[in-house]
């Protein structure tokens, strides 16, 4: 992996603990008024003025793309309120509250989280690299630099992997327009792709190497992921272990013996999206050809939905409750894709206010804005739909 270049400081602190293990990275902006790009040195001084032992942060990029070294990185920094004794600190200069992060700054970021998440053996996920906001009440990192958190974590991974296996997270290809380009592709109509995709969406989030989140006792998505891959975890371990994986959140020991021999027979990780989706059409068409017609004939999405529950994923829950609300994520990608024929173009519809947002998010946005994580007073919430299907999926992962 290529390393980035840190300028270092010598940077003179009193006294500095140890820090005993590191498994999250948090993100922070400069914040005042004025959208300043101050040098390493000058936060220096500024924390020593007022009584601190030297920098919070470990790392300063500047507006130019220049990362300098602040706290050392093997200290316990002073950044994140309760979260230090874990976690490495970047400090973005500029207030991305009123102004936006430079391209390199960007790019500078994702790469040094690509080569921290390395080093520490952290996942580079979401669920590892945070804004200061989701930690604590604060505006920090400013809303123009925490609405590119996503294709932050996505370029980290291509950084720290390279380009052949981040098929799920890089940004160029979000999983859900792979997976509608892939349904499209065989020949179904707008109504059942949509159907198909608002059930996997309440399955999985559409994140192909998803754990049950009950289960997540075996591993975090990636941890358990690597075992399968790698055999620590048997074949045999994966497929009575009884936790729904993967896209659709294959559980029963026979689909996932079929899951597990499809991906070793394409030499495929376990949690690969393309892999799966060809795996999940074999399986309609092998097992489900009634369904795969019902859905070749849909006449709205809600008939497409209803069918795709109840024929192929068979939830214990089958209540109208249930159909509703997975009509209600297939409506919401008919709406982003249908007749957009291969177009990867995200809908650039931005949500306002709490009335407009669609009922599947109302509920964490509205918690979110009670907790003081994002701002829900006059300025407007300015969200888009994919921000919101990304904080529904975090939110969840957070409350498991
Ligand atoms: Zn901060």
């Amino acid at each position: 992996m290529e390393r980035v270049n840190i300028v270092e400081t010598n940077l003179e602190f009193g006294e500095l603990l140890e820090r005993e293990y590191t498994d999250a990275i948090v993100i922070h902006h400069t914040g005042n008024p004025t959208d300043d790009d101050l040098s390493a040195e000058e936060i220096h001084q500024s924390h020593l003025n007022q009584g601190w032992v030297g920098i919070g942060y470990h790392f300063v990029i500047r507006k130019d793309g220049t990362i300098e070294r602040g706290r050392p990185e093997w200290a316990i920094g002073s950044h994140a309120y309760g979260e230090n004794s874990h976690t490495i600190g970047i400090h973005v200069c500029g207030n991305f509250e009123i102004g936006a992060p430079t391209e390199i700054q960007l790019g500078k970021l994702a790469h040094l989280i690509g080569n921290l998440c390395a080093d520490y053996d952290i996942p580079t996920d979401r669920a590892h690299i945070v804004g200061h906001r989701e930690l604590m009440p604060t505006a920090c990192p400013g809303k123009n630099l925490f609405s590119h958190i996503d294709d932050i974590v996505g370029n980290a991974n291509w950084y720290r992997y390279g380009a052949e296996k981040t098929s799920q997270t890089q940004n160029n290809e979000i999983p859900e327009v792979k997976i509608w380009n892939f349904f499209k592709s065989k020949k179904l109509n707008d109504y059942a792709v949509a159907g198909i995709m608002g059930n996997l969406y309440a399955e999985s989030g559409l994140i192909s190497n998803n754990l049950q989140n009950s289960y997540e006792i075996l591993g975090s998505d990636e941890e358990y992921t690597a075992k399968v891959d790698s055999g620590e975890y048997s074949k045999e371990t994966f497929v009575n272990d009884g936790a729904g994986y993967g896209l659709a959140q294959w559980t029963y020991f026979a689909r996932k013996a079929a899951l597990y021999d499809f991906a070793k027979q394409k030499g495929a990780s376990i949690g690969d999206l393309d892999m799966q989706l060809e795996f999940l059409w074999a399986e309609l068409l092998d097992s489900y050809v009634s369904l795969v017609n019902a859905l070749m004939d849909a006449q709205s999405v809600k008939q497409a939905s209803d069918a795709f529950l109840l024929d192929f994923e068979r939830p214990a829950d089958q209540s109208e409750g249930q159909k509703a609300r997975r009509a209600g994520y297939s409506q919401e990608f008919y709406e982003d894709y249908a007749g957009k024929a291969g177009d990867a173009n995200m809908s650039e519809k931005r949500y306002n206010t709490v009335d407009e947002l669609p009922d599947w998010a109302k509920w964490t946005i509205e918690r979110m804005i009670e907790q003081g994580i994002i701002n829900g007073d006059g300025a407007g919430l300015d969200l888009s739909k994919d921000m919101l299907r990304t904080f529904v999926i975090v939110e969840r992962m957070l409350r498991r």
